[in-house]
């Protein structure tokens, strides 16, 4: 089979298209899938330049979020057989390849209201939306949610489920194609990040009340206005960062503000589990639908890790297609 590997740590030209790679075994609780689709997800542009806490044994494949159909199974499995079309929320031998193996506890029955591509969208980015509004947002439906970086995997993830759940949704995008898709995603306005004035638009919108949650995808940019969008006792979830930035606690004190981080790699197996029931019925019910932009084949995969960090607008999730 085909699988990208990384040899070594470094830029996207280290994520290598090898050829004739042994198919994995499903051994005990592992499922074999052949994939359809791979989600790509910042994440994995840190681990691969290796500037990341956590760091995988070299060499490795990436790619955790894979939707495809089911291959084999190990003689542990009984929730699986060949044929069911599924998706995971993590693997063993990584995604960005021909078949990959997971844990029969990472992976999920696809329903047929989502087609693969839409499948390999689901995995970090709507257990981490899941996760930011209510396991550590603690949102409640009437509150006001600000998707601030409403347009990619995760943004498009936590506006659909908000909407879903009571809130009232507000989200930024940075081009006319990904505000559009917002608003699709169920938000009920929205604003374009790349305006010079557009928190004072948001201000305006919300008036005197402000924002009860900010679920945010670039706090080293917007922690510090974050903080004045905010309600008394709104909090900021701080999902996405790519470096320091400089805030006055202050501005936390005048309306009890919480600034809480995220991470989907601290969630237990309990919260996993109820991250997936929220989001399987959500499937079942309609409104769990994930918008696919990009879409690039394995050897473009170095293309793709260049292009999700230096975006010209995301146009909800980037995957790649064997
Ligand atoms: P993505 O698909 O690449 O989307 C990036 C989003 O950031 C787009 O909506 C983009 O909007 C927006 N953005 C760009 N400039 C912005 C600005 N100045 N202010 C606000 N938003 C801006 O990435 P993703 O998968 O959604 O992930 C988003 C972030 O969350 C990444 O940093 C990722 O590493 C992080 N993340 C963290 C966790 C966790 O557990 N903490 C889990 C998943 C993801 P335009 O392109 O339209 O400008």
């Amino acid at each position: 089979m085909r699988a990208v590997r990384v040899l070594q740590f470094g830029g996207p030209e280290v994520l290598t298209l090898q050829r004739g790679v042994a198919v994995p075994e499903p051994r005990d609780n592992q499922v074999l899938i052949k994939v359809r689709a791979c989600g790509v997800n910042p994440v994995e542009t840190y681990i691969r330049s290796g500037s990341y806490a956590r760091k995988p044994a070299l060499p490795y494949t990436p790619g955790t979020d894979v939707a495809g159909v089911v291959e084999g199974v190990g003689e542990q499995v009984t929730a699986f057989k060949k044929g069911d079309r599924v998706f995971t929320t993590g693997t063993i031998s990584g995604g960005y390849a021909d078949y990959a193996v997971a844990a029969a506890d990472r992976v999920f029955p696809l329903s047929d209201k989502l087609d693969f591509k839409q499948g390999a969208a689901i995995g970090i980015p709507y257990f981490t939306a899941y996760r930011a509004l209510f396991q550590k947002g603690r949102a409640k439906a009437g509150e006001r949610v600000l998707v601030h970086g409403a347009s990619g995997g995760v943004g498009i993830a936590t506006c659909q489920i908000a909407r879903a759940c009571g809130l009232k949704v507000l989200g930024t995008a940075g081009t006319e194609e990904g505000m559009s898709m917002v608003l699709r995603s169920g938000a009920h306005q929205v604003f374009n990040h790349r305006e010079a004035n557009y928190l004072d638009k948001i201000k305006e919108h919300t008036g005197m009340e402000g924002v009860d949650i900010i679920v945010e995808m670039l706090s080293n940019i917007n922690l510090a206005a974050d903080l004045q969008l905010l309600s008394c006792g709104g909090r900021v979830m701080v999902v996405g960062c790519r470096g320091p930035v400089e805030i006055n606690p202050r501005d936390t004190m005048s309306k009890e503000s919480s600034i809480i981080g995220v991470s989907l790699f601290l969630a237990t197996e309990e919260e996993r589990r109820e991250c997936a029931s929220a989001l399987l019925d959500g499937i079942e019910a309609g409104w769990l639908k994930p918008m696919v932009g990009s879409e690039y084949p394995l050897e473009k995969a170095a293309q793709a890790h260049e292009d999700i960090i230096h975006s010209a607008g995301a146009r909800g999730k980037m995957v790649l297609v064997p």
